[in-house]
Order: C-alpha cells, then sequence, then structure tokens
C-alpha cells in the first residue's frame, strides 16, 4: 500500500530526498516556510539580472551528484562558471588559488543556482506546500502528525524527513513529542553539536566591466583575517548580468557577520564595499544598485552527531541536511538527502528490520 511522507523544508537537501522517493507509489508532500525553492542555493533577480546570493556554485565531485545533475536532469541550461578560486589575505594581497581545489568544474544555471531546486520539483512533479512553517510534530499511534505555525494539523504520516538547519530542526524537536525525556535529551544533544556561522552577502551592481586580479572568477580569505571572506564576479556566470554591467558578491567574514548583526542595512552595504576595493581595486565606482541577505544559518562549523541520531529518533522520523555534513556545501546536503530517502524506504518496506 502506498505510504504517506512529509518532507520538512524545500532546500536541496529536501528535494533531492523527494526526487528519489518520487520514483515508487508513495504520496510525498513537502512542507517549506518560503514562498521559494532551493533553500540557500538562492537566486534573487533584479533590473535584468539574476545573481547567486546564498551558494555561489556547486561542485559535481560524486557518483551520485553526477547522475543528478547530468543524467536525471535536464542540461541545457547547466552553466560552467569560466576562471579559478584566487585567495587574499589580511592585507588584500593576491595569489593564486589552490591547483587542486581549481581543478574541478564549478557550476550554477543560467537562470541561477536556484533552477537546481525548480527543476527537482517540476522533473518529479513534486507536491511542495509553501509558506508553511512546522513548528511540531507529533506522534499518534504508529503515524505522524505535523502542525504548522498557524496551528493547522497534517495528519497520518508514516514518515517524516527534517531537512531545516540544525538549529532550526532543534527547535522544531524541542517543542515536539519524541517519546520520554531521555530520548529527547539526546537527539537535541545530537543534533545541538552542529553550529552555523551567520553571514551577510551583499551583491553590488556596477556600472561597465570590472577586472578581477589574476583574472580570477572569485577570490577567498585564505588566512581569514580580512572582513571580507569571498567576492566574486557574476559576470563569470552566462546569462547571469546584462550587458554594460558587473555584479560582485561580497560574503562578510562570520566573525565580522556575527559582531554587526544587527547593523542596518546600509552601513553594511558601505563596508561591504570598503572591503571589496581594499581587494579588487581602490577607485571601483559607486555601485547602481545593491542588496544584503543577512543568513542567520549560512554554514554549519561542525557536525551534529549522526551515529548518536540514528540510534535515539524514533522510528519513522528522519534528519537531512548540510548540519549533518558539518560543512556548508550543495554537494554534500544532497548527499544526506539521498542518504535519507534510502533510509526511509527500507524503513517503508520493512526491510531495516524496525
Ligand atoms: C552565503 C552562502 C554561501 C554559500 N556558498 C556555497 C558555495 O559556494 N558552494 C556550495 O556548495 N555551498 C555553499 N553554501 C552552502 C549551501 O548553500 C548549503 O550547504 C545548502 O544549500 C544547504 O541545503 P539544505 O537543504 O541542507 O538546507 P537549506 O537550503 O537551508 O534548506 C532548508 C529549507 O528548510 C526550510 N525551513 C526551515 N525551517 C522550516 C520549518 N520549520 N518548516 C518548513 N520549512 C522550513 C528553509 O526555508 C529552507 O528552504 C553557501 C551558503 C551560504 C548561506
Amino acid at each position: 500500500m502506498p505510504k504517506k511522507i512529509a518532507i520538512i523544508g524545500a532546500g536541496v537537501s529536501g528535494l533531492a530526498a523527494a526526487f528519489k522517493l518520487s520514483s515508487g507509489e508513495d504520496r510525498i508532500e513537502i512542507f517549506e516556510k518560503s514562498r521559494g525553492l532551493s533553500g540557500r542555493a538562492a537566486t534573487r533577480s533584479k533590473d535584468g539580472a539574476r545573481f547567486d546570493y546564498g551558494a555561489n556554485y556547486f561542485k559535481v565531485e560524486s557518483p551520485e551528484l553526477a547522475e543528478l545533475i547530468f543524467e536525471d536532469l535536464p542540461t541545457e541550461d547547466l552553466c560552467r562558471i569560466a576562471g579559478n578560486v584566487g585567495t587574499f589575505d589580511k592585507g588584500g594581497a593576491f595569489s593564486e588559488g589552490d591547483p587542486e581545489q581549481n581543478a574541478g568544474a564549478k557550476w550554477s544555471y543560467r537562470d541561477g543556482i536556484s533552477t537546481l531546486g525548480k527543476l527537482m520539483a517540476e522533473v518529479a512533479d513534486l507536491d511542495i506546500l509553501p509558506s508553511s512553517r512546522i513548528v511540531r510534530i507529533e506522534k499518534c499511534q504508529t503515524k505522524w502528525d505535523l502542525i504548522d505555525g498557524e496551528g493547522r494539523r497534517y495528519e497520518d504520516y508514516d514518515a517524516v524527513l527534517l531537512t531545516p538547519p540544525a538549529p532550526q530542526t532543534t527547535d522544531l524537536l524541542r517543542d515536539s513529542e519524541l517519546g520520554d525525556e531521555a530520548t529527547s535529551d539526546r537527539i537535541l544533544n545530537a543534533l545541538g553539536e552542529s553550529q552555523y556561522h551567520s553571514q551577510f552577502a551583499v551583491s553590488l551592481c556596477f556600472p561597465g566591466a570590472i577586472e578581477m586580479p589574476g583574472d580570477c572568477y572569485a577570490l577567498i580569505n585564505a588566512d581569514r583575517e580580512h572582513d571580507l571572506a569571498w567576492v566574486s564576479h557574476e559576470n563569470a556566470k552566462a546569462g547571469h548580468v546584462p550587458k554594460g554591467e558587473s555584479i560582485l558578491i561580497a560574503q562578510m567574514s562570520p566573525s565580522w557577520s556575527a559582531d554587526h548583526y544587527d547593523d542596518p542595512a546600509a552601513e553594511i552595504i558601505e563596508a561591504a564595499l570598503s572591503a571589496v576595493r581594499s581587494v579588487i581595486a581602490a577607485d571601483l565606482p559607486e555601485p547602481h544598485w545593491s542588496d544584503t541577505q543577512r543568513w542567520r544559518y549560512a554554514h554549519p562549523r561542525t557536525p551534529a552527531n549522526l551515529a548518536e541520531l540514528r540510534r535515539a529518533l524514533p522510528p519513522g522520523v528522519f534528519i537531512a541536511g548540510d548540519g549533518l555534513v558539518g560543512k556548508g556545501r550543495v554537494e554534500g546536503a544532497i548527499r544526506t538527502g539521498l542518504d535519507a530517502a534510502a533510509q526511509m524506504e527500507s524503513y517503508l518496506t520493512g526491510e531495516d528490520g524496525a
């Protein structure tokens, strides 16, 4: 008999899990608190431009990801990013990047990196409930119910997959019924081992062309002592920037972002512009538009305790997302979603012996 599955979060990990599970007969519903798809693999549009203001690119290094990206999903809109990632130090001095790091191809899509999430949803015809923030899960007999922020109840799921960043999953599970207090504590402690950095991403659109040092696509701060962690040129991605303009994405360092988290947007933009000038060119013109994003949970800096989670989670509850990897990477997050889908399949068919 077909089962009913709930997936919380329509980022790349949740969508990859749903994509894989959709080849069977089970009914899958995806609950997403925002209006859009793809989570931190995010794209915005402005004045004819598209820019990736979360994950800037993804790599395809594992066979699972290669199969998904190059075989299961359409490839016409994929764009391979030209140019290397160089480095700069605390004084802004440029060096060539790590050749090993630069060896692999870097990818986005012509319409932006969020196309990745959108394609998974489109190709598998996934059932997504946007603007649905789940605040609690409850066990009802052998099944699970979900409750959203408006108090609506969604009933009778055979399995639930949670994919928000680990601190948000922790909040959700803290208010949920997972079993006795000791079990709950084990789960929350295991998840709590995954801590996240916050980060500002500032997008700056300039008139005219900008030359990047060493003809790089992006520069990363190697000694982690600069206020700027990363700056990249969206023009290196086909289809992103209208002719005659340049867009730079500046990501401020985690420590700078934490110290300035509540500063007004205008001050964040001013600081990002001055940091970018110190690394690229002191005479960069004033941007004709700019845009900021405060990512509260940008990247995990430590992983959750996956082995303990697997032991402690009640039957039917699964977790995925980059908090399990401890590193903010699209590929890593997708792989956790594919792993979770495989575990859910064997749980739902009784093959795991549960
Ligand atoms: C600034 C920045 C730069 C980055 N650069 C790169 C890069 O260059 N390359 C790279 O590979 N990776 C990069 N990353 C990391 C990459 O974006 C993430 O690792 C990956 O997108 C995580 O996917 P996910 O599905 O685990 O989580 P998310 O994308 O966070 O998805 C989780 C989803 O759950 C939703 N959600 C949360 N709580 C609830 C709830 N209660 N109910 C319903 N829905 C909920 C969220 O809205 C979100 O859509 C970057 C990230 C940031 C922020």
